[in-house]
C-alpha cells in the first residue's frame, strides 16, 4: 500500500521550487542495513523532493537496489529514482528489470552507462546491450514511455572523456532522446558547475541540472571517493585544511561546512535542484538543512 503518491521528478521539478533530494545505495550486512533505516528515519523528517538508490558496479545489486527502491516508495513514501546501468546486460535483461519497476509504480529510472571493469580502462559493451547511456534512455522511451528518466553530467569533465565540447554534445545526445533532467557528479567547487551548466545553456540543453553534493566526514571517506567518483577534484584549500586537522571530527566540521557554503551559494544562483550523496548517514545532510533552514516539497 503506498504512503505516499509517487511523482515524476520532471513534474516535481518543473513545480518551480529547488528541489532536495537523498542518494543511497543499498546495504550489504546486517550492520550497515540498521545504520541506513536509522538515516533513512532521521532524513524522512526534512521531507525530501525525492530519493534515489545506485545500482552497483557492474550491476552487482540488482535485486538489493530492487528491494530498496520498493521499500523506500512504499514503505517509506519517498518519491523515487532507480539508477540502472548498461554493464554486463543484454537489453532483454534490462527490459524485465524496467518491468519489475513498471510493475511496482515505480517512475523514475536514472539511466546510466556504468563504469569499465575495475582494473580496465575500457567498457565493454554486452552482446546484445548498450554501448552508451544514450542508447538506454531511448530503449526506456521507446518500451516504458511514460518512465521518467535521468541522466549524469560531469561538472569537471568525465575520466574517459578527452574533449569536453564533445562530452556536451554527447549529453545533448542523452537529453535528445528523451531525458527528463541532469544530476551531476559530485563536484567541491562551484566554479566547475557554473561553468558546466553555461556549457549545457551554449548547447541547447534545456532540462533541469541538479547538483550533486558530498560532504565529507573522514579522512578515510575523502581517499575513498577520489576513487569512486573519478574526475572529482578537491580544492587545494579543502585539502589543506583536511590534512591539518586532528581527527575525523574536525574532519566532519570541516567537511559540513564546506558543502554547506556550497549549498548556500548554488541556492542564490538559482540551481534547480541538490542532490546529496549521503552515503548511507544522515548527520552531515541534516546539519547542513538545519544551517540553511532548508525545506524541500
Ligand atoms: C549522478 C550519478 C549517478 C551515478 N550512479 C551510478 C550507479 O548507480 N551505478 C554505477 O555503476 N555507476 C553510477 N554512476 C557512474 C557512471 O555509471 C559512470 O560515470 C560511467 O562511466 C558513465 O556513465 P554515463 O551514464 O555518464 O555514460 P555515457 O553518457 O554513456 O558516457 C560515457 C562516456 O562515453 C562518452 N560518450 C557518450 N556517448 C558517446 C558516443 N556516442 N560516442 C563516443 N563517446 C561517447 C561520454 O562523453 C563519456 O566519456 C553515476 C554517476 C553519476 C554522475
Amino acid at each position: 500500500m503506498d504512503k505516499k503518491k509517487s511523482h515524476h521528478i520532471s513534474d516535481i521539478l518543473s513545480a518551480g521550487k529547488q528541489t532536495f533530494s537523498f542518494e543511497f545505495f543499498p546495504p550489504r550486512t546486517a550492520e550497515s542495513s540498521e545504520q541506513l533505516l536509522q538515516s533513512i528515519k532521521q532524513l524522512s523528517f526534512l521531507n525530501p523532493s525525492f530519493a534515489s538508490v545506485t545500482y552497483g558496479a557492474g550491476g552487482t545489486t540488482r535485486e538489493l537496489t530492487h528491494e530498496l527502491v520498493v521499500k523506500l516508495q512504499h514503505e517509506v513514501g519517498f518519491s523515487i529514482v532507480a539508477h540502472l546501468t548498461c554493464v554486463g546486460s543484454s537489453k532483454d535483461e534490462i527490459k524485465n528489470v524496467l518491468q519489475k519497476y513498471q510493475d511496482n509504480n515505480i517512475q523514475n529510472i536514472m539511466a546510466l552507462r556504468g563504469d569499465p571493469p575495475k582494473g580496465s580502462s575500457n567498457f565493454i559493451q554486452t552482446a546484445n546491450g548498450f554501448g552508451y547511456a544514450d542508447e538506454l534512455v531511448e530503449f526506456i522511451k521507446f518500451n516504458f514511455p511514460k518512465m521518467g528518466i535521468g541522466v549524469a553530467g560531469f561538472p569537471e569533465g568525465h575520466p574517459e572523456s578527452i574533449d569536453k565540447r564533445k562530452e556536451i554534445y554527447y549529453l545533448k545526445e542523452k537529453v535528445d532522446a528523451g531525458a527528463d533532467y541532469i544530476c551531476t557528479q559530485l563536484f567541491f567547487d562551484n566554479n566547475a558547475f557554473h561553468n558546466f551548466r553555461e556549457m549545457c545553456e551554449k548547447e541547447n540543453i534545456k532540462i533541469p541540472i541538479i547538483a550533486g553534493i558530498m560532504p565529507i566526514t573522514t579522512r578515510k571517506g575523502m581517499e575513498r571517493m577520489s576513487e569512486l567518483a573519478k574526475g572529482a577534484t578537491y580544492p587545494s584549500k579543502l585539502i589543506n585544511a583536511v590534512n591539518n586537522s586532528a581527527d575525523d571530527s574536525e574532519v566532519e566540521k570541516i567537511g559540513t561546512d564546506w558543502a554547506t557554503n556550497q549549498v548556500m551559494e548554488l541556492i542564490e544562483n538559482k540551481v534547480a535542484g541538490v542532490h546529496f550523496y549521503t552515503l548511507n548517514r544522515s548527520k552531515a545532510t541534516l546539519q547542513i538543512f538545519k544551517s540553511l533552514n532548508l525545506n524541500s516539497n
